[in-house]
Formats: C-alpha cells, sequence, structure tokens
C-alpha cells in the first residue's frame, strides 16, 4: 500500500463511515458476540506476503463492525458516553495524517501552540478563573495519576522523586466513597497504597463532610502520617456524586494541602453557566480534570487537566536529558514536562475543529437537551409498576432498580439482549441498580424514550 492506494481507500473509508452512521439505529447497541468468537475467526499468524487492501478491507467489514458495542449508538446509555463528533473524527484523520510526535514545542510547535491556545478557550468556556493553564492527556486516570504524584512529591519536598519512598513518612490522600477507582489506581502506582486512601464520610447529598474531612486530616497529623492531599469528585461514576468543593477546600487549604477535582463527566457540562454552581469554588483548587472525549464531543482519548500552578507538575514529572535539550529556546512550553509519557499525540487539532463547527452555543444545547430528557424518561420510569428511582438526576445521569436485586439484575441482562438500548449497572447503598445517562452526541428525545419503551415491553 501506498499513498495513492492511501487515497483511495480513504475514501473508501469515508463512504463506509457514512454508512456506519446511517445505519447505526438498526444495529443492537451492545455487541451480541460471545468471547472468543472474533479471535477464532482471524489467522493463526501474521502473514509473510503482503496482502490486498481489498482483502483486508472486506474482512473489516466482515469481522469488526458486528463484534463491536456500539459506543456512538445514540441510544448508548451506559457508563459515560465516549461522544466522536464529525468534525472531531475528521481531525483524527488530519492528526493520524501528520503522524507527529508532539513531545516538545519544537518537534511540532502547531500542535504545541494550539494545545495552549484550546486550554484557553476551554477554560474561558467553563468559567474557570484566568489563572488557570492546562494540558491534554490521554485519559482522566492519567492527570489524576499526575496530580496524586505532584501532591506526593510536594508534600515530601520533592524528597520521593530521587530518594524512593522507604524511609519517608506514611502519607495520606483523602477522598469519598464516590470517586473513581483512577483514584485507588494513581495511589497504588504512586507508591502511597490504596489503604492509604482516607475514606472521607459523605452525607445525604454524596458530599464529603468538611468536619469529617478535617478530623481525618487531624488525626493523621497525630498519629506522624503526611496527609499529602484531597481529591473531589464532581459526578461520581456510580451515581453521580459530586463534593460541596467550596466548603471543602478551605478545610484543605487550612492543612496546605493539594488539591484536585475530578469532573471527568460532568465537567462538560460546565459550559452551561446554569450547572457551575455544581463546581461552586472550582477555582481555588490546583488541579482540575474533566474529558471532552466523554460528553464534549472530542473523540475518544482526550482528558484536559487544568493547573492553577503548573510549576509543581512540571518540577514531578518533568526530565531534561541531554537529547531533548532545546537549544537556545527558552520561552516554550514543552508539554512532555506536564505529563506521565514523552511522547504526545496532537490532541488539540481535535478540540480545535469541535469547538469551531459546532460553537459553544450548538454543544450547549446538546447538553442541555440530554439533561432534559433524562429528567423527563426519570419520570416516565417513575410511573411504570415495579420501578423505583434510587438515585435523581444529576445532570442526565440516574439509577432506577425494578421490584428486588435479582429482578433488576435478570432485567438488565434481557435489557442489553434486547439491543435496542445499552444500560449498565452500579452498586448504590448495598443495592443493586441500573443507572441510565443521556449523553450520545446526536441521540434524540425519541431515542431517550425509547428506554421508557423497553422497559414497559419487557416487564409487561
Ligand atoms: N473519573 C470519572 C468520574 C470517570 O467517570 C472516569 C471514567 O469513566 C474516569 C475518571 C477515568 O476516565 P479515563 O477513562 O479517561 O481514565
Amino acid at each position: 500500500m501506498n499513498h495513492d492506494d492511501l487515497n483511495f481507500w480513504s475514501k473508501r473509508a469515508a463512504d463506509w463511515t457514512r454508512d456506519y452512521y446511517s445505519t447505526l439505529r438498526d444495529r443492537p447497541v451492545r455487541a451480541q458476540v460471545k468471547p472468543g468468537e472474533t479471535a477464532a475467526r482471524l489467522a493463526d499468524a501474521a502473514p509473510e506476503q503482503p496482502e490486498t487492501m481489498d482483502r483486508i478491507f472486506a474482512d473489516f467489514e466482515a469481522i469488526v463492525p458486528g463484534a463491536m458495542t456500539h459506543w456512538q449508538h445514540p441510544r448508548f446509555f451506559a457508563y459515560f458516553p465516549a461522544n466522536a463528533a464529525p468534525a472531531s473524527i475528521l481531525a483524527e484523520q488530519l492528526t493520524a495524517a501528520l503522524a507527529a510526535q508532539a513531545m516538545l514545542w519544537q518537534t511540532a510547535p502547531a500542535a504545541t501552540e494550539i494545545e495552549e491556545v484550546m486550554m484557553r478557550w476551554l477554560r474561558d468556556a467553563l468559567g474557570l478563573g484566568a489563572h488557570f493553564t492546562g494540558t491534554i492527556h490521554d485519559s482522566a486516570t492519567t492527570a489524576t495519576l499526575s496530580a496524586v504524584l505532584t501532591m506526593r512529591e510536594r508534600a515530601l519536598g520533592w524528597a520521593g522523586n530521587e530518594e524512593g519512598l522507604s524511609g519517608l513518612p506514611r502519607l495520606r490522600i483523602y477522598a469519598s466513597d464516590q470517586t473513581h477507582s483512577s483514584i485507588d489506581k494513581s495511589a497504588r502506582i504512586a507508591g502511597i497504597g490504596q489503604a492509604n486512601i482516607c475514606r472521607i464520610p459523605t452525607d445525604e447529598t454524596l458530599s464529603m463532610r468538611p468536619d469529617a474531612l478535617d478530623a481525618a486530616i487531624e488525626k493523621d497529623k497525630s498519629n506522624n502520617c503526611l496527609p499529602a492531599g484531597v481529591i473531589f469528585s464532581v459526578g461520581g461514576t456510580s451515581v453521580g456524586g459530586t463534593d460541596r468543593i467550596a466548603d471543602l477546600l478551605k478545610v484543605a487549604k487550612a492543612h496546605r494541602l493539594y488539591t484536585h477535582v475530578d469532573a471527568a463527566w460532568a465537567g462538560s457540562a460546565m459550559i452551561c453557566p446554569e450547572f457551575r454552581t455544581l463546581w461552586d469554588g472550582v477555582d481555588d483548587a490546583d488541579s482540575v480534570v474533566f474529558n471532552p472525549h466523554k460528553w464534549l464531543g472530542a473523540n475518544f482519548d482526550c482528558a484536559v487537566q487544568f493547573l492553577a500552578d503548573p510549576g509543581p507538575q512540571v518540577r514531578t514529572l518533568g526530565l531534561r536529558p541531554d537529547y531533548l535539550q532545546t537549544l537556545g529556546q527558552s520561552e516554550i512550553t514543552n508539554f512532555n514536562e506536564w505529563t506521565v509519557p514523552l511522547g504526545r499525540r496532537f490532541r488539540a487539532l481535535k478540540l480545535w475543529f469541535l469547538l469551531r463547527a459546532y460553537g459553544l452555543d450548538g454543544l450547549r444545547q446538546r447538553i442541555r437537551n440530554h439533561v432534559k430528557w433524562s429528567n423527563e424518561l426519570c419520570h416516565e420510569i417513575a410511573r411504570l409498576p415495579g420501578f423505583e428511582i434510587v438515585t435523581p438526576p444529576m445532570l442526565s445521569l440516574f439509577s432506577f432498580r425494578y421490584r428486588d436485586d435479582a429482578a433488576t439484575e435478570a432485567l438488565l441482562t434481557e435489557i442489553n439482549d434486547d439491543g435496542r438500548i445499552y444500560l449498565t449497572q452500579t452498586r448504590h447503598e448495598g443495592r443493586f441498580v441500573i443507572r441510565v445517562q443521556v449523553g450520545q452526541f446526536d441521540c434524540t428525545r425519541s431515542d431517550v424514550m425509547t428506554v421508557r419503551d423497553v422497559l414497559r415491553d419487557l416487564t409487561r
């Protein structure tokens, strides 16, 4: 395959993409295959001789789409969305064509500078203070890991990076039980240890209690532990648990702790001013992550981390060996020093395309519709016999159950075998519940109301 062939096949791929999207509504949302089925259809070993692209493409069409869960299906209501707006797909194609490695300004000046400008555009779009700068990671997990490493090193006076952690005080970080497992993973990788995440009790609104946070920090100090930082949740994955960060930040600041806000999903909704009360006080946080690859419309992967002061993170993650020196260039940003991996994709391009192609107002309208339709659907489900709303809508996420745990679990299996919609589960206060989130980029009110119809059909 050469570049002339690439031209031909890119057009074929574009046609395929159009056909795929125009027939998505007719496909079952969740893959209906069994484990091992796809692998069994592949050759046992890589071919010694080249194969024709005709054959490769035909196999793609025959094997892949039917064995995928369709994340861009308008009736995907599982997990959180991973949207891919058409303008963002186009930008990803161009990113693949440029195939640049954007580790330093000089290895990709446009990528670096567009990233800097997109961080300002997004900061302002979300209503964040002008003191924030930002960078793009692959995922929220990496952004949270970066923040946890930074809180570790800041607490240790940057001794951990040099000497390792043995012999140093036992570090502690604080979060509620509503935070995502990426916090646990970060504590593991950072050498802090999952057992040193102190889980702060929440109140009836699922926010950490400031008095409990303060008491836990004091207790750790009196036990010669070293508090390092606090992680807040805005829109937790399970049922949307959200910390009242204004009050909690006061406690964290009084103890001079580093703070990180995980708004991976809910952050996108902050382009709508009316939702910003959900993260009142956020301007005083040190670090904030949100994923444009979830609700906003940027293709996976694209996680944005805003930093009040990038200095501590750059001091924690940045390294400049001889071969990465940028001789004679001082007033430039080398984003690899802000992030865990050295190599970086040109992710800012899809943000630039996305924000311009739909405009903030177009993106706001989508999110407002999702929230409105989710509330409407929640009311409809509450009226169905045997159904109970367990957690009310937090933006566009709510949860429900049907009769008891066993009946709810059985119903979920039936729903996803039926294929018209895709829902997933969680546990809330010990009970098995089904989550519904509305957020797919192109879903309509009628797609959302299909959830009610499916529930009614399957329980009639
Ligand atoms: N934080 C929250 C609240 C999430 O919902 C998720 C994923 O759904 C994550 C973090 C991890 O996101 P990522 O897949 O970008 O690492």
